[in-house]
């Protein structure tokens, strides 16, 4: 069972990255920014500060939050209503950074997390796959991106999507983002010690695929290595006996 985990700031294209060297690789693309971003919509239509922890961590037991897989594409249902749509709006963001900050919330997710994982074969992308969530994945990766350039993909996402917004403070709310998640005292965003760092700065989409691709690859023949190495021993421990 190959798990790859795929970390890094926002907007440094982990989702677009991972989907399609999942659909290569013929695994499931697991994003976990979802999750966090539906627990924020959650609380924004409760009306509540997202920055209120304990008015956060309250609500929790009143809010189911699952995943499914349509087509193999991921869906997130917040008691049952899908709100892919909703928790891309631009305030979901915010409120996601928010709410992640939360303990109680990051163990409300880990379970859903963990469980997607050992069921299937996936790329999970998120902040703390590598760090916190897949501590022992077979390939961790860290993908990366200059803060302006994040800034320009994130503008011709929304810009795509009809929703335009001004460069500048998309830029300044992915900086503020970025030190919020990587300050944070639990789970900070940084890369796991033994994470391949990917700097995706300039480099065309298609290299960067081709990149994690090979990568996985890799460690999927490091892993077969590994296990027959292992079924030697067993045998060779079975034949001396
Ligand atoms: O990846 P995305 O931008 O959708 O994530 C939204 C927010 O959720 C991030 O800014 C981050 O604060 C939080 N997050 C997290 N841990 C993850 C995934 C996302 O803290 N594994």
């Amino acid at each position: 069972m190959l798990d790859i985990a795929i970390d890094g700031p926002s907007g440094a294209g982990k989702s677009t990255v991972s989907r399609a060297a999942a659909a290569e690789l013929g695994v499931i693309y697991v994003d976990t920014g979802a999750l966090y971003r539906a627990v924020g919509v959650a609380a924004l239509r409760r009306g509540l500060d997202t920055k209120d922890r304990e008015g956060v961590a309250a609500i929790l037991p009143e809010i189911t939050i699952t995943l499914g897989f349509v087509e193999g594409e991921q869906h997130v249902y917040l008691d049952g209503e899908d709100v892919s749509k909703a928790i891309r709006l631009p305030e979901a963001s915010m409120a996601a950074s928010d709410v992640s900050a939360v303990p109680a919330v990051r163990a409300f997710l880990f379970d859903l997390q963990r469980t997607l994982a050992k069921e299937n074969d996936c790329i999970m992308d998120g902040r703390d796959i590598g760090t916190v969530v897949l501590p022992d994945a077979g390939l961790k990766i860290f993908l990366t991106a200059s803060a302006e350039e994040r800034a320009r993909r994130r503008f011709l996402e929304l810009e795509q999507r009809g929703t335009p917004v001004d460069f500048d403070t998309l830029l300044q709310e992915i900086i503020q983002r970025d030190y919020q998640d990587s300050h944070r005292e639990i789970a900070p965003l940084r890369p796991a010690d033994d994470a391949v760092i990917v700097d995706t700065t300039g480099v065309p989409f298609d290299e960067v695929v081709a990149r994690v691709v090979a990568l996985a690859h890799e460690a999927m023949a490091k892993l077969r290595a590994a296990e027959i190495l292992e079924e030697n021993e067993a045998y060779g421990e079975d034949t001396d006996a």
